[in-house]
């Protein structure tokens, strides 16, 4: 049974008890007022009685007695019974004379026997006589007026007269008024029914709207939290920002649809953020600006512009802006990642749509961090802490890459191997920190010079090595000759003193002339080096090694 349902019944099962209870004490109560009223009537019309048999007199015999009792009974509407001291009948209203002498004597009657000891005597019982229940009231002539005598079948000189009236008048009374108050109990508890069942059901529809709410509401937290766990989990599976951006785009506006929201992060230079995402409409802020121009990045927590109380913009948004705007920081660690901005398209963003803005700006921050952290490891796995370009590992896997390439698409690699000459005097002369500066700034060189899709990498101690796809041998060359010569005219001072020009030599190397994988082409690149050294150092030499690793006496082109 539905808790509606026992609150609707409980209450009736109360009514009815109580109207069932109630009904029964007024029942009970009208009874014994009507008892009440027909025993004072009785009363009434037994005194009577005595009255007239008193006037009769002396001289009255068994006759008159009957006569009287017959008057009587009819004007009084009652049973009128004349008996004497000794239970003798001497009339009844309800018998002929004839029948008198058949009459049983009364005197054990208790309504007789209470008038005989006491002058008045009532009782209510069955009558065998008339065959009914009945009412007596009994009232003894006091000896004064007692008659005897005159007729033999007075044996007594008390009379007694008794009123009596069948209960049946009592029972009919009582049923007319049962009907009666029946019919106000049954329409008041119908009514009450009648009410508890309209109530229970516009209870039931109530509680079933709340449910449905209700459901609704967590339905929506459940989407939510779900929407926020797989943005998270995507998140940490991306390998940098602008994938981020794109997960961003299509997690977000489903969490916030309502609201015109960006997402802008840090790059560098630091202090500059640069929108990466924008939904719900046209961003009403700038594409890229200083991070002191948003008020939540200056307090280290959310802010908010166009606020009822204060109106602090910050510099990045639009100031003709209508609605609310907030700015939460994308925080991790203790740094700042970016900020998530919120403008509302009503007057204000929610309680509920800053809470989830406020989830996802943490989960953001934190991926955004992780990022970084990844690509920080990755940057120094792979490049050169002094020199800042790439490491040999990194040109290996580079070289790797490029020849499956080559070969799906039939082009060529030009591999450039680079040593700086005499490199120790510099060392020697200048010391190992001008060695140091001599190696960034020929690494600069070198990058600066390369083509685009070129990789420079710092082989080990001063050698360095370009990989270069998809070049001719004259190309590579001539690369590697542009290399010589702006190596040589590098303006290095210390202390605004020169130091001694920087030459380098060039081992070239192609695949597919030289070799026809990475390690021979490296050591193609390498027997050019060596032969370069040899001649005279500051020199350019292309490989006289041939496709199966044999060395031949002349240059192949
Ligand atoms: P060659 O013309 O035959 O190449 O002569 P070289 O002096 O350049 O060659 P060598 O192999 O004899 O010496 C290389 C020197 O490079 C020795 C080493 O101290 C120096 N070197 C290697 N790595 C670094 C570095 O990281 N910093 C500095 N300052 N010197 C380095
Ligand atoms: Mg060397
Ligand atoms: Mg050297």
């Amino acid at each position: 049974m539905t808790i509606t349902k026992k609150l609707t019944l409980a209450p009736i099962i109360v009514l009815l008890a109580v109207g069932v209870t109630s009904a029964l004490m007024l029942d009970s109560y009208l009874q014994s007022v009507l008892k009440d009223r027909i025993k004072e009537e009785l009363s009434g019309i037994a005194a009577s009685a005595m009255v007239a048999v008193n006037a009769l007199g002396q001289a009255a015999d068994i006759e008159s007695f009957d006569a009287l009792a017959d008057r009587l009974g009819k004007s009084s509407g009652a049973r009128i019974t004349i008996v004497d001291g000794e239970g003798v009948v001497l009339g009844d209203s309800e018998l002929l004379l004839e029948e008198l002498r058949q009459v049983e004597n009364l005197k054990s009657r208790p309504e007789i026997q209470s008038a005989i000891r006491g002058g008045y005597g009532f009782s209510e019982r069955y009558s065998a006589t008339v065959n009914a229940a009945f009412m007596y009231v009994a009232t003894q002539v006091t000896s004064k007026y007692a008659t005897s005598q005159q007729d033999p079948a007075i044996k007594s000189r008390f009379i007694i007269a008794r009123a009596a009236l069948p209960l049946t008048n009592i029972n009919k009374a009582m049923a007319g008024m049962r009907w009666g108050y029946g019919l106000i109990i049954f329409a008041s508890f119908s009514g009450v029914v009648l009410l508890g069942l309209v109530a229970s059901r516009l209870l039931a529809k109530a509680i079933q709207n709340e449910r449905m709410v209700l459901e609704q509401r967590v339905s929506a937290r459940t989407k939510e939290i779900s929407l926020l766990q797989n943005m998270s989990g995507l998140l940490n599976a991306c390998t940098n920002v602008d994938e981020a951006g794109k997960i961003l785009m299509q997690i977000l506006p489903q969490l916030l649809p309502d609201l015109k929201a960006a997402i802008s992060v840090t790059r560098p230079p630091r202090n500059k953020l640069t929108l990466l995402a924008n939904w719900g409409g046209e961003w009403p802020g700038a594409e890229s600006f200083k991070s002191n121009d948003c008020w939540a990045l200056r307090k280290g927590h959310h802010h908010t512009s166009r606020e009822q109380e204060t109106n602090v913009v910050c510099e990045h948004l639009d100031d003709t802006l209508k609605g609310e705007a907030i700015c939460i920081p994308l925080l991790a660690q203790g740094e700042t990642f970016g900020v998530l901005h919120l403008i509302s398209n009503e007057s204000q963003v929610s309680d509920n749509e800053f809470k989830i803005a406020t989830s996802a700006a943490e989960q953001i921050g934190l991926a955004l961090a992780n990022l970084q952290l990844r690509n920080d490891l990755r940057q120094q796995a792979i490049r050169d802490p002094l020199t800042e370009i790439y490491n040999r590992r990194y040109m290996k896997e580079t070289l790797r890459q490029e020849f499956s390439r080559a070969k799906r698409l039939h082009t060529t690699i030009g591999l450039l191997m680079i040593d700086l000459d005499h490199f120790k005097k510099i060392n020697d002369t200048f010391g190992h920190d001008t060695g140091d500066l001599v190696l960034r700034r020929v690494a600069r060189e070198l990058r600066k010079n390369s083509r685009a899709e070129d990789t420079v990498c710092r082989f080990g101690g001063e050698e360095f090595c370009l990989v270069c796809p998809d070049i001719s041998l004259e190309n590579a060359q001539y690369l590697a000759d542009k290399f010589r010569k702006r190596i040589r005219n590098l303006d290095i001072r210390i202390n605004h003193k020169p130091i001694d020009t920087v030459t380098l030599s060039v081992g070239v190397a192609l695949f597919p002339h030289h070799a026809h994988d990475a390690e021979l082409l490296l050591k193609s690149a390498d027997e050019a080096l060596y032969r370069a050294k040899a001649e005279g150092r500051d020199r350019v030499m292309v490989s006289l090694v041939n496709k199966a690793g044999v060395k031949s006496q002349f240059l192949l082109i």
